[in-house]
C-alpha cells in the first residue's frame, strides 16, 4: 500500500493548489506503537500564513519525543499552542503526524517567502516544533523561519539526522549556555550523556569552536564519542562516574541529558564564582503542564526553576533548565559547518517509510548511537 502511491504522487501537479489529501503515518489517539496508522488520505498541508512554505518531505529523522508523544506526553501544552483559544474540542489534533526532522524540497513557498528567502525546488532542513504536523507524511508546511538551506554535501538521509538535535543543542548551549564560536575555546565542557543525538552533534560543534569536551557514555559509545572528537571519556557502566568526574579540573558548562540524581552533584563540578553553568534538557515542565493542566503546571515549573537556581546561585553556579526551540538561523550556521566539514551526520538505522512501526521501536529501545532516519518515496 504504501509503495503504491509513487505512481499518484507523479500525477499530481506541481501546485498544491491541486491536492487535499496525501499518504502520511499518523496515530488517531495516544498509545503504544500498534496506534501507528498509515493511511493515503491525511490532509494535504496548507499554506494559512505568508511566511510559510510546503516541504515535499525526503527523509524524516525520529527523536525520543516522537515516542513520547505518540503515548501522549506534553499533550496538554501542545493543545495549547494549536488551539490558544481553548475553542477546539479535545482530541482535535488527531490525525497526528509525528517526526520533529525533516529534509526536502520547497514545493511551494508563501507570498513572503519567494524569491527572497526560499523558492521551490530548493533543498532544505529543519526541525519541526512538536506542535505542528511531523514529517512522517509526504509534505509538511512550515514557518519559513523555521527553515535552513540543506547541507550541499549530506544526501537527505544524512541531513534529516541533525535539526531537531542540533536545534535543541544550540539552544541549550548558545542560548541558554551562552556560548560561542568566538568564546569557547579551551573552556571546559562536561557532557553527562555522550551516546545518543543531542550528544554527538554537540561534541562536533564545541570541538569545532574550540572547546575541550569530557563525555560520559557506555563503554560500547566509546570508540564513537572519540571519533567525533571528546577529548575524555567516562564509562557509566563501570560504576558510579561522580568520583572520576570529581578528581578532574573543574567544568565551565555541564550540558545533562541524563537527569535523575545527576542534579543532586553535577553542579559541584562547576567552577565556582565565574560564570559557570549547569544546563539540564531533562526537566519535568511537559510533565508537570500535562498532570497539573497549563497553568497550574506552568506556575509549578516557574517555581520549581526559580527555586532551584537562586539556591544554586548562593554557591557561586547558575542552574538553568534547556528546551528545544525551531531555529533557521542557526540550521544555516550549522549547514556552513556541515559543509566545512566540521560537522558529520551520524546515522546509525535508516528505515524505509513502509517500515515507520520499526523505525519507532528502535528509538523507543533507548541506547542510541546517533540516529534513526526514515526515507520518505
Ligand atoms: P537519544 O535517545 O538519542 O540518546 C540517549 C543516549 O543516552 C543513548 O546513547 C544512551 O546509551 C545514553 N545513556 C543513557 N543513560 C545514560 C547515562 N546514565 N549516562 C550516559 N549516557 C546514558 O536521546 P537524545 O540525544 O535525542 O536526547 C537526550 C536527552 O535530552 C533525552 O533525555 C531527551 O528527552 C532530552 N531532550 C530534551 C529536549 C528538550 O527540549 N528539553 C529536546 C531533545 C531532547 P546507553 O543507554 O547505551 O548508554
Amino acid at each position: 500500500e504504501v509503495r503504491s502511491h509513487k505512481s499518484q504522487k507523479r500525477q499530481f501537479n506541481t501546485s498544491s493548489s491541486h491536492m487535499t489529501i496525501m499518504p502520511a503515518w499518523v496515530i488517531d489517539r495516544y498509545g503504544s506503537n500498534s496506534v501507528l496508522r498509515y493511511t493515503k488520505n491525511a490532509a494535504f498541508p496548507i499554506i494559512n500564513y505568508p511566511n510559510e512554505v510546503i516541504i515535499q518531505v525526503h527523509a524524516a529523522g525520529l527523536n525520543p519525543i516522537d515516542v513520547s508523544m505518540r503515548g501522549g506526553y506534553g499533550a496538554a501544552s501542545m493543545a495549547m499552542k494549536r488551539d490558544p483559544l481553548n475553542v477546539k474540542q479535545s482530541g482535535s489534533e488527531f490525525p497526528l503526524i509525528l517526526g520533529r526532522d525533516v529534509s526536502g524540497v520547497i514545493m511551494e513557498c508563501g507570498l513572503d517567502v519567494a524569491p527572497v528567502y526560499f523558492k521551490e525546488g530548493d533543498e532544505v532542513w529543519a526541525a519541526i516544533p512538536p506542535w505542528k504536523q511531523g514529517s512522517l507524511a509526504e509534505f509538511v508546511v512550515l514557518s519559513a523561519n523555521e527553515v535552513s538551506k540543506k547541507p550541499k554535501c549530506l544526501s537527505h538521509t544524512e541531513a534529516a539526522a541533525i535539526p531537531y538535535v542540533a536545534a535543541t543543542a544550540w539552544s541549550a548551549l548558545v542560548n541558554t549556555g551562552g556560548l560561542t564560536m568566538d568564546n569557547c575555546a579551551k573552556k571546559r565542557i562536561l557532557i553527562l550523556g555522550g551516546s545518543g543525538g543531542v550528544r554527538t552533534f554537540s561534541i562536533q560543534m564545541l570541538k569545532a569552536w574550540g572547546a575541550h569536551v569530557t563525555v560520559t557514555c557506555s563503554q560500547n559509545a566509546e570508540r564513537l564519542v572519540r571519533g567525533l572528537g571528546a577529548d575524555h571519556v567516562v564509562d557509566y557502566t563501570a560504576g558510579p562516574v561522580e568520583g572520576p568526574l570529581r578528581a578532574l579540573e573543574k567544568f565551565d558548562l555541564v550540558l545533562d541529558n541524563v537527569g535523575g540524581a545527576t542534579e543532586s552533584w553535577a553542579l559541584g563540578l562547576l567552577k565556582p564564582w565565574c560564570g559557570a553553568k549547569y544546563v539540564t534538557l531533562v526537566t519535568p515542565f511537559l510533565q508537570n503542564t500535562d498532570r497539573l493542566g497549563v497553568a497550574d503546571g506552568m506556575l509549578q515549573t516557574g517555581v520549581t526553576v526559580a527555586a532551584k537556581a537562586l539556591k544554586h546561585l548562593t554557591k557561586g553556579v547558575h542552574y538553568r533548565w534547556g528546551m528545544f526551540a525551531p531555529n533557521g538561523l542557526a540550521l544555516d550556521d550549522i549547514s556552513e559547518m556541515v559543509d566545512a566539514g566540521k560537522i558529520c551526520a551520524v546515522v546509525e538505522a535508516e528505515f524505509s517509510f513502509s517500515q515507520v512501526p520499526q523505525a519507532m521501536l528502535k528509538v523507543e529501545k533507548g541506547h542510541a548511537r546517533g540516529k534513526t532516519v526514515v526515507t520518505v518515496p
